[in-house]
């Protein structure tokens, strides 16, 4: 009897297994037919400057319209993408897309776009961001590339060399997410970024934890003594906005302001005067 039971929820666990790798399998085809059917479109969320209250940039954050699961998070499907290698092609055509889109807006104003581990691993991303900015012609400073923790987790001679390489063509390079990995501080010392972005986690606490307020602004005035520029993300109050103003923030980006949009919402908020349209013409 006893070994029924255990054979029974053996077969029982075999079920669960074989079910999660068809539904695995099932979503790394799903993506592959996906990337070809161009189901991904860009949005943008708006970054705002917390000295002028003016937008800066915008991030590009990715978006998969299925057609009968409706819209898929990239948090569910950018570390398959990545496992199955498929964020090497869409990660070019997300720069390609991003430098293009960038044109439409006035000459100042920056496009961040996140780059994964996978994308250092491969040969081609220098080539790659320097095709995009040559068809695009936007100016390289324009461009700001955003980083985890988890792309300087190998920590090899490579990555740096790659991270130089870009820097060296003029594009900014942030560090995205910042606090939430292994050893922050460790990464700080590895390259001289441009910006910091604390993650959105330590804001969200700001109102409820003494902890994340003495965070939020040690990382601000870290930023500021490295002489980094320090972007808050998840701002979602006006509280909130006048705390990572007051600990010294350089720029703000939440849904206080708005969530990603798609680039004709963004264009016509934000730029909806005579300026757009003008690079193009
Ligand atoms: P991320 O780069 O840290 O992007 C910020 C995320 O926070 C976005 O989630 C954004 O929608 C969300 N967010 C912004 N403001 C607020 C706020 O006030 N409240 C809340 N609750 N959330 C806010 P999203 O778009 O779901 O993207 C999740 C992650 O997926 C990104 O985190 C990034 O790591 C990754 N990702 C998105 N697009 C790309 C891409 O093109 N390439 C790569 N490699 N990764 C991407
Ligand atoms: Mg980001
Ligand atoms: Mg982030
Ligand atoms: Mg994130």
């Amino acid at each position: 009897r006893a070994k029924n039971d255990g054979r029974g929820i053996y077969r029982f666990f075999e079920a669960e297994m074989d079910a999660r790798m068809q539904t695995r399998r099932n979503l790394e085809l799903d993506l592959r037919r996906a990337f070809k059917a161009s189901e991904f479109e860009l949005h943008y969320q708006p970054l705002i400057s917390l000295e002028s209250d003016e937008v800066t940039g915008f991030e590009a954050l990715l978006r998969w319209h299925h057609p009968l699961r409706g819209n898929v998070s990239p948090a569910e499907f950018i570390p398959v993408a990545e496992e199955i290698g498929l964020i090497i092609p869409l990660g070019e055509w997300v720069i390609n897309q991003a430098c293009m889109d960038a044109t439409r807006w006035p000459s100042h104003t920056k496009v961040a776009v996140n780059l994964s581990p996978a994308q250092f691993r491969s040969e081609n991303l220098v080539n790659s961001v320097f095709g995009a900015l040559a068809r695009s012609r936007i100016a390289p400073h324009r461009l700001e590339l955003e980083i985890t923790e988890h792309v300087l987790l190998q920590h090899n001679e490579s990555t740096l060399h790659t991270l130089h390489a870009l820097r060296d063509m003029g594009v900014r390079i942030a560090m995205d997410d910042f606090g939430t990995g292994y050893s922050s501080l460790s990464y700080l010392r590895s390259f001289p970024f441009d910006k910091i972005k604390i993650d959105r986690s330590f804001i969200n606490d700001l109102s409820n934890q003494d902890e994340a307020d003495v965070i939020v602004r040690a990382v601000a005035s870290l930023s500021q003594n490295l002489g980094m520029m320090a972007t808050a993300e998840g701002v979602e109050t006006e509280t909130q906005r006048d705390q990572v103003k007051a600990a010294g923030y350089t720029e703000m980006q939440g849904f206080l302001v708005s969530p990603a949009r798609p680039i004709d919402e963004i264009n016509a908020r934000f730029f909806a005067d005579a300026c757009i349209g003008k690079s193009r013409l």
